[in-house]
């Protein structure tokens, strides 16, 4: 049989490879079929027997929904999973469309198929465990991979020629200490081998859990950046512990994913910011970054991504995206301190000096003029290679 496995994504939102289609090539080519992936697009009429499409971010569903149907016309059958078509399965079902929920522990048992991509793999992708121990109000993993368990055999995951491995655990740390000193021990053999140069657990560490026993473990991986969330005010303390004790055992790259428009208000969201640069300023580290992430219910197709949380406004949501993408090409927050006396004397040139500056800018009505004044001054500054003297709002 002939399967066409879909991305059914937009392209924009496509940043990785499709782990679940690796999976799933691998498990339906060890039945004899033969498979091909398409990232974003559908394959050509009757050019395939069956159209299997794996879904992602549920503000993209109109996409995936619309892609489904397309997809009708063009094989005998259509089917339809991954997160977005778990978590809503009737926006799918509706349209007559049938839909797979959760993992397939068929395909789970496989190691991702790599060479089912166009191009020879830049990084592997693996697990070492699934779901969590923890059931935050803003993440659906609970409702996707419901039970926490350890993942044996991830090191087949890896693709012989990279070096790089992305691991997509929720929350490794949680793991029983036994199962943690083993995945530990296989690292350091991989790295030793020289077959990983590079570990990035891209998901997250679970700051609350780093305890000296388990950074001491980590002491040496080739983990970059690290990266923890900093999600709430009930992390705080927990955070900064956790990255004080990483960069003692010599780590230097810390990269923060710092949740806000949730139950925060703006003006714990710049405490939350400040404290990534506040450490990039006082540890022996090359930088502490932060990577804002706006929520958004997950459990509805909003496109237009307007949810407004309890504490925020749509014009301080605007203003913070005004802010951060004139200060900042990635959208990351990460203060160098270069044409600056330091580097929190740089982060508060652009968010301002107290939150309560902070939560004034937000509503700033000029707020992208200000902003792009400021930037032409710096650049201005910089040509003359002075320092900086923080502008007041307005
Ligand atoms: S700890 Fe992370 S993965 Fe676990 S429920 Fe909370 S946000 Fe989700």
């Amino acid at each position: 049989m002939r399967i066409a496995l879909v991305d059914a994504s937009p392209l924009k939102s496509i940043t990785l490879y499709p782990l679940p289609l690796l999976k799933l090539g691998a498990w339906r080519k060890s039945l004899g079929d033969e498979c091909v992936i398409f990232s974003g697009k559908l394959p050509t009429l009757g050019a395939f027997d069956e159209i299997w499409l794996t879904t992602r971010f549920t503000y993209d569903i109109p996409f995936a929904v619309g892609m489904a149907k397309a997809a009708r016309e063009r094989a005998g059958r259509v089917w339809v999973g991954g997160i977005s078509a778990t978590l809503l399965p009737e926006y799918f079902e509706r349209e007559g469309l049938e839909v797979h929920r959760g993992l397939l522990p068929d395909a789970e048992k496989f190691s991702p198929d790599y060479s089912l991509l166009s191009e020879r793999p830049a990084y592997s992708i693996s697990h070492t465990s699934r779901g969590c121990i923890r059931k935050c109000g803003f993440c659906m993993v609970s409702k996707l991979e419901p039970t926490f368990k350890n993942r044996d055999g991830w090191e087949n995951d890896l693709h012989p020629s990279t070096h790089k491995v992305l691991f997509y655990d929720n929350n490794w740390l949680a793991k029983e200490l036994e199962d943690f000193r083993a995945d530990v021990d296989k690292l350091r053999g991989l790295v030793a081998d020289g077959r990983i140069t590079k570990i990035d657990f891209n998901q997250g560490l679970d700051a609350r859990l780093v305890t000296d026993e388990i950074a001491n473990l980590l002491q040496g991986l080739p983990i970059k950046p690290v990266r923890f969330a900093f999600d709430g005010m009930h992390e705080d303390g927990h955070y900064q512990r956790a990255v004080e004790m990483m960069a003692a055992r010599g780590f230097r790259e810390f990269m923060t994913y710092v949740l806000y428009n949730f139950k925060d208000t703006p003006k714990d969201f710049y405490y939350r910011l400040r404290e990534s640069v506040r450490l990039t300023q006082e540890l022996p580290v090359n930088y502490v970054g932060s990577f804002p992430m706006r929520y958004q219910p997950i459990l509805e197709a909003d496109r237009g991504r307007s949810f407004v949380g309890k504490h925020w406004t749509t014009t301080a949501k605007k203003g913070f995206m005004n802010i951060l993408q004139i200060q900042s090409l990635s959208g990351q927050v990460t203060c160098a301190g270069g044409h600056f006396d330091s580097k929190l004397q740089e982060f508060e040139y652009w968010f301002g000096k107290t939150a309560d500056e902070f939560d004034r800018l937000l509503s700033y009505p000029h707020i992208r003029d200000l902003m792009k004044r400021k930037k032409g001054a710096l650049r201005m500054r910089r040509a003359r290679g002075f320092g900086i003297t923080p502008t007041r709002l307005g």
